[in-house]
């Protein structure tokens, strides 16, 4: 698109009514011509026809308050800023306490109820800004007073001027922009800023279509140019609507478009091996299992083999709650590779995780004449050269390993599947470099090899649809049947002893346990206990009678390998730690795990947390244990967002649930995706209008919509397709972007 000018540093200073000041003030907020007032949509809208009423709103926030009590906590939705318009009937200044005043300002709407709006500072300020009669736009996070009133505590006040009242009253939907503090201060108004978008839709006249005509014409969605304007001035609800949708989206359109040009380049340009499918191997691991393979376990395994045979190398992510069986689809898989003549490798993030894996996959392998290694930076050079004499003379089918897989000098004999376990502990770059090393390995260099991540962290699905992208998905849901579900209790720290009494029970059954807390040392600031001197305490006083361990993220890796094993090997019973243990062992006979300071973990890192137990078969116990007062701040408080009943809200759901994909839902709509992904993981695209959380049904249908193009016409050569790939050209920068970040 066009700038409009681009003589100035700040074009708009020369626009009627704008002048040097109001500039700058715009600039700073990213507006610096006409252009990008076009894209400086409204925050909200004014319209008496959808706004909340008063009514309607306290209505809402009982029935919130309802199913915060109740288990339905998947449905809870998180009260956000609500806006009512009202006339302000009248304005009270309370006196209380000694020397303190109250502003108290009641207002009504047009569903016959009254809302209170309070002011605790700066009464004086607030009073003079009001006046009886008229019309007020109130923004905030509405709650209900004892007596159920719909009150707003400092809330954001926007005053209509008087036209505008007019014209809302008439029916009419006026846009509401988000202003600075800079821009009121320099005069800038709502008005002024209609104005100019008014003279920018005037003026900037190449607004150029950017989506196939079917795809407009499939979902009626306005033209480019009228759903811009229709978003700064909506002649009707329905074409606001719509033209929100439109905006969004082109969004995850253009998005998708470039997943999904880099899921069918892959393969195209890179042929895949063709494995049979038929496996004797596979089929003889299959029939001498001592359980039955769950629905899931089969049809993703189905989904793995039709890879297998696709002739397109396999980019397939596997994602399965812990304990939902993965390794044995893993081995499955890794059979049918062998059963071809090929390698296969399977890469794990610590030395104790791949031994469990080379114990299990060996012990699942050995009697059918396929052999394995364990490849690990710790094993002694001597050893390891001839570790690697076997794998590169190919006498090994399966090597099972750390980040040791990719060093330089492990060369490989024909790896054909390589499966990374617990894959976001590791980067874009070294699987590249394992796709690197398998690919020189192969026979017939012309292949690439199959890969098969996996993942034990439940991703939601509107970020499996954008950061994964661009791999398939296959997705463990339903859990071996022999399983008892993990029961978890949120309790509080003043029955710490009876918890303590519970531990032992179980210990003196025989069964281990793990004790977590937040922090490693004695942090004055937020007054966490820490775990060593609480280890301390524990192993001193209150489980003097059995053996305690200690574990931290302070320690060396190689120590906290030491500890874990030697847990693992029963030398003691109780495991002190901190949230390293996230990502530990199969202790099996570890039944109860409690958390303490359970209020300062997230989410996900307490399902997590809790995944390191009920891996046996004895029932399994989760004790979250959390301050007395929030017990009873819980039942005080209706707004959610106060973030210790964020954390109840946490802990609750932990009660309510073993299942990570609800979990990770809600712990989306809590933490937003950004943080759900965590640091490894950061760079999901900025998408400026949509929302991922709140449209992922449009995401979905922008996703389905932009790879049904790719597939049929990967250059996006046809007459109606060169559009989009102009398009993407133009916009080169910013799709490099988003390729380095997928
Ligand atoms: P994860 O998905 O966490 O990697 P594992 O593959 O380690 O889970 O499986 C956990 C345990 O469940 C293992 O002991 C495995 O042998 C067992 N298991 C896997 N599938 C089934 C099944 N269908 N029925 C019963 N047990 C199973
Ligand atoms: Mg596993």
């Amino acid at each position: 698109m066009t700038k409009a000018s681009k003589n100035y540093e700040y074009p708009l200073a020369y626009v009627k009514g704008v002048g040097p000041k109001r500039a700058k003030a715009l600039a700073e907020a990213g507006i610096k011509d006409l252009d990008d007032l076009l894209w400086y949509f409204p925050k909200s809208y004014l319209d008496r026809n959808v706004s909340n009423s008063i009514k309607s709103l306290k209505i809402e926030l009982i029935n919130t308050e309802r199913n915060f009590y109740s288990a339905s906590f998947e449905n809870i939705r998180i009260i956000n800023e609500h806006t009512i318009i009202a006339k302000v009937t009248s304005i009270n200044l309370i006196n209380y306490g000694r020397k303190k005043r109250l502003l108290k300002i009641l207002v009504s709407d047009n569903s016959f109820d009254s809302a209170q709006i309070l002011f605790w500072n700066s009464v004086d300020y607030f009073k003079n800004l009001f006046k009886i009669g008229q019309t007020i736009v109130i923004s905030g996070r509405p709650e209900l007073d004892k007596f159920n009133k719909l009150t707003f505590n400092h809330p954001v006040i926007d005053l209509i001027e008087a036209n505008d009242e007019e014209s809302y009253v008439q029916g009419q939907i006026l846009p509401r922009y988000s202003l600075s503090e800079k821009m009121i201060s320099y005069g800038i108004s709502q008005k002024l800023i209609r104005n100019l978008v008014s003279e920018a839709i005037n003026q900037v006249v190449d607004i150029r279509e950017n989506l196939p005509e079917r795809i407009i014409s499939k979902y009626k969605f306005p033209n480019r140019k009228d759903a811009i304007a229709y978003l700064h001035f909506p002649p009707s609800k329905d074409l606001l609507l719509k033209s929100q949708k439109r905006i969004k989206f082109e969004e995850f359109f253009y998005y998708q478009i470039i997943l999904a040009t880099k899921y069918y380049r892959n393969k195209i340009e890179d042929k895949g091996i063709i494995f049979k499918r038929k496996s004797l191997l596979a089929r003889k691991l299959y029939e001498s299992l001592p359980f039955e393979l769950t629905n899931d376990q089969k049809k993703v395994i189905r989904e793995i083999a039709n890879d297998f045979r696709s002739g397109k190398p396999m980019n397939r992510l596997l994602q399965g709650d812990v304990g939902s069986g993965k390794t044995i689809v893993a081995v499955l898989a890794m059979l049918i590779a062998i059963d071809n003549g090929y390698q296969t490798a399977i890469m794990a993030p610590t030395e104790i995780l791949a031994e469990q894996h080379f114990k299990t996959i060996n012990g699942f392998v050995q009697e059918l004449g396929v052999n394995c290694t364990l490849l690990t930076g710790s094993i002694k050079d001597s050893r390891k050269s001839l570790i690697i004499d076997e794998i590169t003379s190919g006498r090994t089918n399966i090597v099972i390993g750390t980040h040791a897989l990719f060093e330089e000098r492990v060369k490989y004999y024909n790896l054909g599947l390589i499966i990374i376990d617990e894959q976001h502990k590791f980067g874009v770059a070294q699987r590249a470099q394992l796709k690197k090393s398998a690919s020189q390995s192969l026979i017939d260099k012309s292949y690439s090899p199959h890969f098969l991540l996996m993942s034990a962290t439940p991703i939601p699905r509107t970020l499996t649809m954008t950061y994964y992208g661009d791999l398939d998905l296959s997705v463990l849901k339903e859990m071996p049947k022999n399983r008892k579900p993990i029961k978890t209790k949120v309790v509080f720290e003043s029955n710490l002893p009876e918890v303590y009494e519970f531990v032992k029970n179980q210990l003196m059954n025989g069964r281990q346990a793990y004790i977590v807390y937040p922090l490693v040392e004695k942090s004055e600031k937020l007054d966490l206990k820490s775990a060593v001197e609480y280890y301390e305490h524990l192993s001193k006083a209150v489980f003097s009678d059995f053996r305690c361990g200690l574990l931290h993220g302070q320690m060396k890796w190689d120590e906290k390998e030491s500890v874990m094993r030697e847990f693992l090997e029963r030398k003691f019973d109780v495991l002190v730690a901190t949230t390293v243990v996230e990502v530990g062992i199969d202790v099996a006979n570890a039944t109860v795990m409690v958390v303490e300071n359970a209020e300062r973990f997230g989410l996900s890192q307490l399902h997590q947390l809790r995944g390191r137990i009920g891996r046996g078969s004895e029932q399994s116990y989760c004790i979250l244990v959390t301050k007395d007062h929030f017990r009873y701040q819980f039942r005080k408080e209706i707004d959610i967002e106060k973030e210790r009943n964020l954390a109840m809200l946490r802990l609750k759901s932990m009660e309510a649930t073993n299942d990570g994909f609800k979990i990770a839902e809600i712990d989306l709509k809590i933490r937003g995706p950004g943080d759900i992904l965590g640091t490894k993981q950061s760079g999901l695209p900025d998408f400026k209008y949509a929302d991922i959380v709140a449209d992922v049904d449009l995401l979905s249908l922008a996703r389905s919509e932009a790879f049904t193009i790719v597939k049929e016409d990967p250059n996006l050569e046809s007459e109606s397709h060169k559009l989009i790939k102009e398009i993407l050209e133009e916009d080169e920068q910013k799709n490099k972007l988003y390729f380095e970040t997928v």
